[in-house]
């Protein structure tokens, strides 16, 4: 883990390589791997490798990364016809759990709307 990384996260650890899992994209700047408790066929998390707690803090140079990430996702999934639906929980009211910012891109069912 590099010095930007935060000793104890979860998902720095997962980008570092030290728990294994499977990434389905990786550049310099994201990585993205399957949830380990999907709630849709594709459960998928986008997250940058460097360690931000929430979406609050991520500078919207490291954002533009992300989005590219995920178009790139949508597109080898092939998930641009029948959609996906892309969800980040910040802070508690939100949902968050891990406190490591993080999008999940869910696809391969129906959602609905509103959500929990
Ligand atoms: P959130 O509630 O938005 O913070 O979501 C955290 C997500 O991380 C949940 O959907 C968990 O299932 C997922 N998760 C927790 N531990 C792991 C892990 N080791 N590998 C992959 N996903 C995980
Ligand atoms: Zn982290």
């Amino acid at each position: 883990m590099d010095d930007s990384s935060s000793p104890d996260c979860l998902f720095c650890k997962i980008a570092a390589g030290l728990i294994p899992t499977r990434f389905v994209y990786e550049d310099d700047t994201v990585v993205a791997f399957p949830d380990i408790s999907p709630v849709s066929p594709l459960h998928y998390l986008v997250i940058p490798k460097q360690h931000f707690t929430s979406i609050i803090e991520v500078p919207v140079e490291v954002m533009g990364r992300v989005h590219q990430a995920i178009l790139q996702i949508v597109a080898k999934e092939g998930l641009s016809t029948k959609g996906f639906r892309l969800v980040n929980n910040s802070g508690s009211d939100g949902g968050q759990v891990v406190a490591h910012v993080h999008w999940h891109l869910l696809a391969g069912r129906k959602h609905t709307w509103p959500p929990g």
